[in-house]
């Protein structure tokens, strides 16, 4: 028998999230953004859900082969373009568009004999101060790159750093709306968190916007909002059962550490998941946990395998009980993986991404 323990990725929240992303937008193309495996959801079922994207962002060629593989005729988004100048073979194979962000790959494209034009998105570091030319080097990369017989079209790309929080984007969008002004070429800045909040405004949608949290359900900007505060859906939910009890005497003690003390009577679960499965070791006590869609607590320290959760709110659950680590509950009930997130302190993202590939998958 196999543990009990499953990730269930939801198509049609995927397809509502996707939807969402384009309302908040509209007339902006969407990149579906599929990196890190689909943040962790698998290439190829998160697919499924949003292949009615305009184009899909990824970071390196074998996720872009694997959505050719898939059947994907359309743009596909290299998002920190080819490090090798052997890439840009595959890359013309695929016919793929890739984000340019330093001299070396202009270098790289300048010495390319190729048959298939390239089509690139120019990065500017306009204030993340990760990938991308400064603002004053932004022309001449952009003028290097016009006069190449290689590249045959440039769109423009930059990257928020606090989208998500109280710095927003004013001054990183103003500086590059100035030093992209009068030139040609389709613009791309948001991210989800800035779709979301500003994506009203025509300059920040621009042409393309690039979701990717929030198309899998997660708010960008927990814990200031949840996801149903932006119309989100989870796209994956991870759950599993009891697969023991304990019933604990006042002063017992639970787990590695003993980190947990019961202060009367009380009966514990203890749930087929673990560090192991991809659930954060940094949740403790008091994180919240579904049992049979109650919503309770964890107690003690997460083991590699199992952790341990206070049965005082579900008196009827046992063995065999549903236990939902994060996503849909039964009857409905909702826990968002911001929320375990926020109890590890961390981001929905890294959970996400972390799933362990011992979990089975199930689509629906
Ligand atoms: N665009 C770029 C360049 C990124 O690096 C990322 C993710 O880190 C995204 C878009 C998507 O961001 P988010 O998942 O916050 O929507």
């Amino acid at each position: 028998m196999p543990r009990p323990i499953l990730a269930t990725i939801h198509r049609p929240a995927l397809r509502h999230n996707l939807a969402r992303m384009r309302a908040a937008a509209p007339d902006a193309r969407v990149w579906g953004v599929v990196k890190a495996n689909a943040y962790g959801h698998g290439i190829a079922r998160a697919y499924d859900g949003l292949r009615a994207a305009d184009g899909f962002a990824l970071l390196d060629l074998d996720e872009a082969q694997r959505v050719r593989d898939l059947g994907w005729r359309g743009p596909i988004l290299l998002l920190e373009g080819v490090f090798e100048s052997r890439d840009l073979e595959l890359c013309s194979r695929l016919g793929l568009w890739h984000t340019v962000h330093c001299e070396a790959q202009i270098d790289m494209l300048a010495v390319h004999k190729t048959h298939q034009p390239h089509r690139v998105f120019l990065k500017m570091n306009s204030g993340m101060n990760r990938l991308g030319f400064r603002p004053a080097a932004y022309r001449a990369a952009y003028a290097r790159l016009d006069a190449l017989p290689q590249v045959d079209e440039i769109s423009h790309m930059t990257h928020f750093s606090d989208a998500d929080g109280p710095r927003g984007i004013a001054h990183q969008l103003q500086v590059f709306l100035e030093a992209t002004r009068d030139l040609p070429g389709e613009r791309s800045l948001s991210n989800s968190a800035a779709a979301l909040r500003f994506g009203g405004e025509p300059a920040v949608r621009a042409d393309w916007v690039r979701p990717g949290i929030a198309v899998y359900g997660s708010a960008p900007d927990a814990p200031v909002h949840d996801a149903q505060h932006w119309g989100l859906q989870p796209a994956m939910t991870l759950s599993t059962r009891i697969i023991g009890t304990q019933d604990l005497q006042a002063g017992d003690t639970v787990g590695y550490g003993s980190s947990f003390t019961a202060e009367a009577p009380m009966r514990i679960g203890v749930v087929a998941c673990g560090y192991a499965d991809g659930y954060p070791r940094h949740c403790g006590t008091g994180t919240p946990v579904l049992v049979e869609g109650v919503r309770t607590r964890l107690v003690g320290r997460v083991s590699m395998d199992m952790i341990t959760v206070d049965l005082t709110p579900v008196p009827q659950a046992g063995l065999g009980s549903e236990v939902t680590m994060w996503g849909r509950g039964p009857g409905g009930a909702l826990l968002s993986v911001d929320e375990v997130a926020q109890a590890a302190g961390t981001v929905g993202y890294e959970l996400m991404c972390a799933l362990a590939p011992r979990v089975p998958v199930q689509v629906e």
